[in-house]
């Protein structure tokens, strides 16, 4: 599918590079021929001119005559015409017909020669003597001519493969994104049907068992359902967090954002918590400033981001350890940390923390319950908002996740 779509892209745009270049090929070449023939024409002209009046006209038997002299270079022929137009002295090429034809500038073909030829009317003292006809080969503009169509023959179809080249090329840089995310959304829907398929199988093993229990014990069945609401609550959860990250994917629009205060924004957050601590025998400190922090933020989804890392501190620390939240401003940024002195994360897995489904110890989160999502979820709302998350981690010691977000221009 991506070579396909490569393949295509490159097709087209060596296809619109290929038509631009042929086009401009096609002017260039004919400015070059107007060119050639403009220069041409000058040049034949100044030497007709130089003709007329070099010449030495004489009137004898009621005619001017000339002396036309003989052909030079690459003159074909020079003719000299009364004034009714008949023709009356040639020096070169037998004329095949006696009229002078039109005046002016004219191509013609001469036993398969190319020429130019000029005819002009000569005066002398306002009278008209006769018409002057000078004919030369087009040979040096067809040379020069020919050398053009032979270096657009050969650069065309060069530009063309390289442009063909670059459109590959080009493709392919255009594919790796397209190629990055399609891979993370198989990654995702693969991860995300294979944990709804356990809750799932878990309801159905209960329901069925909970079927074949004796009509007469009450108990049994009550303990499988009890089962399936568990599950099922812990599939709504999933499935909520599955619609979340789907729906808050990018930044957030202006018009979703609000003035907030992040340290009244996180203030009950902090009593609850510690009520929360308390009850697991953790100690909770809180520090928030008492001089408000201003925020353009939507305050749902950042008491979110901050909830999660609460969530896991309480979940990675034993009973005794302690979990900080600590809010200040540093320059143009707000700083929310959340410390811990819980089980810490081992180096190897920092750098995936924040991905989707990602959990460190398989066996450990599925106890606390956890399905790999809060952090990726934390993390996509801190980047909505224009901001960073990062940690720092030492295993058995305890970990620091830090939110940095903009504040209120
Ligand atoms: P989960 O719902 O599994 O907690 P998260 O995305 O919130 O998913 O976290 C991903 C993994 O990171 C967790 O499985 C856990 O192993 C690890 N983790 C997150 N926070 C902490 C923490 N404060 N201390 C130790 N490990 C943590």
């Amino acid at each position: 599918m991506f070579n396909q779509s490569r393949q295509r892209l490159a097709y087209w745009f060596t296809l619109s590079m290929g038509g631009i270049l042929i086009f401009f090929a096609a002017v260039v070449y004919s400015r070059e021929v107007q060119t050639q023939l403009r220069t041409f024409d000058q040049d034949l002209y100044a030497r007709s001119k130089a003709i007329t009046t070099a010449s030495n006209y004489q009137f004898a038997q009621n005619q001017w005559r000339v002396d036309l002299g003989s052909p030079q270079g690459e003159i074909v022929y020079i003719r000299w015409y009364d004034a009714t137009g008949r023709l009356q002295q040639f020096v070169g090429d037998r004329p095949r017909q006696q009229a002078v034809g039109a005046l002016g500038f004219e191509t013609l073909v001469l036993d398969q020669q190319a020429l130019r030829q000029v005819t002009l009317p000569v005066y002398r003292q306002r009278a008209l003597l006769g018409y002057l006809q000078v004919a030369v080969s087009l040979a040096p503009v067809h040379a020069t001519l020919q050398q053009t169509q032979l270096f657009l023959a050969l650069g065309v179809p060069v530009t063309l493969g390289l442009i063909g080249l670059t459109g590959w090329g080009l493709g392919g840089l255009a594919m790796q994104p397209i190629r990055r995310s399609y891979t993370q959304l198989q990654r995702f829907t693969a991860d995300a049907s294979h944990e709804l398929r356990a809750p799932l199988a878990a309801i159905l093993s209960n329901a069925q068992v909970g079927l074949l229990a004796p009509a007469d014990d009450t108990v049994r069945p009550r303990q499988r359902l009890e089962k399936i609401v568990d599950t099922t609550k812990r599939m709504n959860s999933l499935v909520n967090n599955l619609l979340f990250l789907a729906r808050h994917d990018g930044k957030l629009a202006p018009e979703a954002l609000r003035s907030v205060d992040l340290v009244s924004l996180l203030q009950p957050l902090a009593a609850d918590y510690a009520a929360q601590a308390a009850d697991q025998e953790l100690s909770f400190v809180s520090q928030l400033p008492n001089q408000p922090i201003p925020l353009q933020a939507d305050p749902e989804l950042l008491q979110q981001a901050v909830k999660n890392l609460l969530d896991n501190a309480i979940k990675y620390t034993l009973a005794g350890g302690t979990i900080e939240l600590q809010v200040f401003s540093q320059g143009r940024r707000a700083m929310i940390q959340v410390r811990d002195s819980g089980s810490g994360i081992p180096a190897v897995d920092l750098p995936h923390i924040f991905d989707r489904f990602y959990r460190v110890d398989q066996a450990r989160t599925r106890e606390t319950g956890g399905f790999g999502l809060g952090l990726a979820i934390a993390q996509q709302i801190v980047q909505a908002h224009g901001g960073q998350i990062r940690v720092s981690s030492v295993l058995g010691q305890g970990s620091m996740f830090a939110i940095e977000l903009p504040l209120k221009p």
